[in-house]
């Protein structure tokens, strides 16, 4: 039986239908569409004049989809991918990581690794162990989001990076408006835009290119070149904080009922989140006192630093 044909192309068979456009696409048509939209991002971002890019990667689909459209988009040599082993016990990334690596190859694109363990001086496990023995009652993924966001902009620095770009992929970023609107969070909730926001002069600042791409489109998208693999969950995903998860299961039934709902709240809330930004002034952040990292108005240490003495893990 003859299938359905690209409403692009008109030539080629459709592999899939995109609900928020109502359209069926062809392979090359559906990678062209993400290229093009990661393109149109990636330039209001900044990154196509960049001099050097960091890529956070993890091995997983959205860190594939990320090298993938901008290895194509900026020179190969521009780009660095950073990874960090975290050191959780039964989350070895190692096969997703070497799949990676071999496919950056592949792309020209260099790959730097590093640890919690070897750049902190604890694995993950370590930190919550330390932190469940003095009672602290901090969800892994406190720990483990607060100190990759130092590794990364350390890596950053490093690198001579003036960006760094992660794989949050549209779902991830409207849960996080949602849970900073949620928590009458404004400053948390600012930084979000579709123009960079420089937070600090020693952060390098952080780019988000697949942000206006569903989560489901990079799955296929990372699925339709090839790059399939069982991709190994966190056990500590269960305990990851539920207002996230509530949020997730709100955001599908809306964008199920009304396709495009999703893309429809990131660019209202772009517009705001512009508008307020233009009202408000720059203000440098108070560095940390022991790693002299940025940290939040008004507070002398910062969060991780905070964390690992109240683990017991570093001197007052
Ligand atoms: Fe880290 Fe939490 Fe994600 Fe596990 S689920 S990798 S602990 S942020
Ligand atoms: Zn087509
Ligand atoms: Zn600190």
């Amino acid at each position: 039986e003859e299938g359905m044909k690209c409403e692009v192309c008109g030539k080629e068979e459709a592999v899939i239908f995109q609900a928020h456009t109502g359209r069926s696409l062809c392979k090359e048509c559906f990678f062209n569409d993400i290229k093009k939209r990661v393109a149109e991002e990636a330039k209001k971002q900044g990154i196509t004049e960049a001099r050097k890019v960091l890529l956070a990667v993890s091995g997983g689909k959205d860190s594939l989809v990320l090298v993938d459209t901008l290895s194509s988009l900026i020179s190969p040599s521009k780009i660095v991918a950073f990874n960090i082993v975290e050191g959780i016990s039964g989350y070895n990334r190692k096969e997703q990581a070497d799949k990676l690596a071999s496919y950056m190859k592949g792309l020209g694109v260099e790959l730097i690794s590093t640890s919690f363990k070897k750049d902190v001086g604890f694995t993950l496990d370590e930190m919550v162990n330390s932190s469940n023995a003095k009672g602290l009652n901090v969800s892994p993924c406190t720990f483990c989001g607060g100190f990759r966001r130092k590794l990364i902009n350390n890596a950053g620095k490093l690198a001579g990076a003036d960006l760094v770009a992660t794989g949050h992929n549209l779902d991830d970023e409207v849960q996080t408006i949602m849970i900073n609107l949620i928590r009458g969070d404004l400053t948390r909730l600012v930084r979000i835009g579709d123009s960079p926001m420089k937070v600090s002069e020693n952060f390098v600042t952080r780019v988000k290119p697949l942000r206006k791409i569903y989560e489901w489109e990079t799955t296929m998208y990372a699925y339709l070149k090839g790059y399939s693999f069982q991709e190994v969950e966190c056990p500590h995903i269960i305990t990851r904080p539920t207002l996230r998860a509530k949020v997730r299961e709100l955001m599908y039934s809306l964008e199920e009922q009304r396709p495009g709902t999703l893309l429809n709240i990131i660019d209202e809330f772009d517009k705001v989140s512009e508008s307020i930004r233009s009202s408000s002034k720059f203000e440098e952040l108070p560095r940390c006192e022991i790693c002299g990292d940025p940290t939040s108005y008004g507070r002398k240490i910062c969060k991780n630093c905070e964390l690992l003495i109240r683990s017991g893990l570093l001197p007052q």
